[in-house]
């Protein structure tokens, strides 16, 4: 970018601020508002008086006092701009929000906000990864990422598995707007990747420590062990032994990894109390994250 135009440094708000859109991520509105002065938006943040100037991490954790200075500089309120991010989420929940690059797009208002500005507008619920609906024009959004993968294919032709998994991807969508305690399904999805030991005696031992031992890529993850995940195993063939990476949050997990952990999901939650509480002696599940899950899963 040329040379910045941005005003000197003083209280109040900036000469000029271009209007967010509707449903509009806090960085994308911050990097616009950049753009009217030639201006990098960590310059900007940094000429309002913010102690923290990266967008993207503003879009997570923006401090109250960095809420109050951007509300004064942008003419807004703190609460709107709090709106506009996924600031005061729990850390579970940040695991189904993308990082800096939207997951989603939305064809009808990308094509709208063509050309409208040097930095192209993003919208928040782009980043949700169990989002489907765009927030902006009510439209079905888009993938980013191009999607090769032969399962993939074969799991959407077959109908059954992929349904399940877009209903259940509404239902986290839901319980995540409204801030219901998430983490117990991600514990839950990250269980059924538990390589669970199919000897006894190391299953007994594990149970005694409260945790399991890592055997990587020795046995299959419980997930492939559980009856009613037999025509997704019949697709996901390359699958068989995936499981989600350590450190790694769901939106990032490859979509085929994402479709099995949801439709395990719905496998799991019906699998009775019994397997639930094994889960629990193996350090996998909290208490009362069964009732949690089946109360986010159930229909209307
Ligand atoms: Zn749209």
């Amino acid at each position: 970018m040329s040379r910045s135009a941005l005003p000197p440094r003083r209280p109040g708000p900036l000469p000029e601020i271009p209007p967010a859109e509707t449903d509009e991520i806090l960085s994308s509105w911050l990097s616009r508002s950049a753009a009217l002065y030639k201006a990098r938006p960590e310059a900007l943040l940094d000429q309002v008086g913010l102690t923290e100037t990266s967008p993207a991490v503003l879009d997570r954790y923006a401090t109250p006092a960095d809420l109050e200075r951007l509300a004064v500089a942008m003419r807004s309120s703190p609460h709107a701009i709090r709106r506009m991010s996924f600031v005061g989420k729990p850390r579970e929940a940040l695991e189904f929000v993308a990082h800096k690059k939207p997951v989603w797009t939305c064809r009808q208002c990308a094509r709208e906000f063509t050309g409208r500005s040097q930095v192209q507008v993003k919208l928040r619920q782009w980043f949700v990864a169990v989002a489907s609906m765009c927030r902006r024009c009510g439209g079905r959004l888009t993938p980013m990422r191009t999607c090769t993968a032969r399962a993939i294919h074969e799991i959407i032709a077959a109908h059954e598995p992929y349904e399940r998994h877009t209903f259940v991807c509404t239902r986290l969508a839901r319980a995540f707007d409204d801030e219901r305690p998430i983490g117990a399904v991600i514990r839950a999805m990250k269980a059924l990747a538990a390589p669970l030991p199919t000897n006894p005696r190391v299953f007994y031992r594990a149970r005694k420590r409260g945790h399991l031992l890592d055997f990587p890529d020795r046995t299959p993850p419980l997930l492939w062990q559980l009856v009613g995940t037999r025509q997704l195993r019949h697709h996901a063939h390359s699958y068989r032994y995936w499981r989600p990476p350590a450190n790694r949050p769901y939106v990032a997990w490859p979509l085929v990894g994402q479709i099995v952990a949801t439709v395990g999901l719905t496998v799991l939650e019906q699998a009775g109390l019994a397997m639930w509480d094994q889960l629990k002696s193996l350090g996998l599940v909290e208490y009362g994250d069964h009732f949690i899950v089946k109360n986010i899963l159930a229909a209307d």
